[in-house]
């Protein structure tokens, strides 16, 4: 039973509990529950029912879904970053053979995301990639590919709500195990773009951070507070 955001079920346990759970399931799909993916089911039917799907887990990413948590009075253990849950998959991937396919960001960053995770993480099996710009309406030939190397787990880095549309269209139709959106993910891996310093990932400025960095994500900060506000309206 996890934490209650309107009708989201937010997983409520620890990280370590996520990766246990992730990996019982014959077939999970990992949403990254920042306010901004939030927001998208509540405009977006379909996605909503992508996000409330019994094979969905939602993750506490973000302070502002933390914060969400505290107002309706069923708060997460804790926030859980989707860049650091795609590390841990990764991880034990590494270690129990399992199998991991890249999808998503410019070509270069694939690429590079692909020899930084090799590096850190040796025998990891990564069995194929693709970048994120292509036709989804017109990509029988990277879904076939991704369906014969059957990975384990998929990586998808296109951004929201790009990555959601392709989970909700292929899910179904690919044999992997785990299915997750990493947005930005990629690029940060691939040393691209960097983390926030950990004191501020630590009080919940990461976002600040981001917006620093790269000023054309100030406006996509407004939905932060507008989320809040909801909550707090619908409480
Ligand atoms: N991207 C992609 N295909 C597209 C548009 C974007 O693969 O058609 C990639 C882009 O290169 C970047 C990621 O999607 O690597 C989006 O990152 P963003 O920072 O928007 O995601 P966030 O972490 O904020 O969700």
């Amino acid at each position: 039973m996890g934490s209650k955001l309107f009708n989201y079920d937010i997983f409520s346990e620890t990280q370590d509990e996520l990766i246990e759970k992730v990996f019982s399931m014959d077939k999970v799909n990992i949403v990254s529950g920042n306010p901004e993916i939030l927001n998208l089911g509540l405009h977006d039917e379909k996605i909503l029912n992508l996000f409330n799907d019994e094979k969905s887990i939602i993750i506490p990413d973000g302070i502002g879904t933390v914060i969400a948590s505290k107002i309706v009075k069923n708060p997460v253990k804790e926030k859980i970053a989707g860049v650091e849950v795609m590390e841990r998959i990764v991880e034990k991937c590494s270690i129990t053979n399992k199998s991991i396919y890249l999808l998503g960001a410019s070509q270069e960053v694939v690429d590079k995301c692909e020899d930084v995770l090799k590096e850190k993480y040796p025998g990891i099996n990564i069995c194929g990639k693709h970048n994120g710009f292509f036709d989804m309406e017109n990509c029988d030939d990277i879904i076939k590919e991704i369906d014969v190397k059957n990975p384990y787990a998929l990586f998808i880095a296109m951004g929201a709500p790009r990555q959601e549309i392709f989970i909700m269209k292929y899910m179904d139709k690919l044999p992997c195990s785990i299915y997750m959106g990493v947005g930005g993910s990629f690029d940060t891996i691939s040393g691209k773009t960097n983390r926030a310093p950990k004191w501020m990932i630590n009080c919940g400025m990461e976002w600040l951070y981001r917006s620093i960095k790269d000023p054309k994500r100030v406006k996509r900060l407004g939905v932060i507070p507008k989320f809040l506000f909801k909550v707090i309206k619908s409480n």
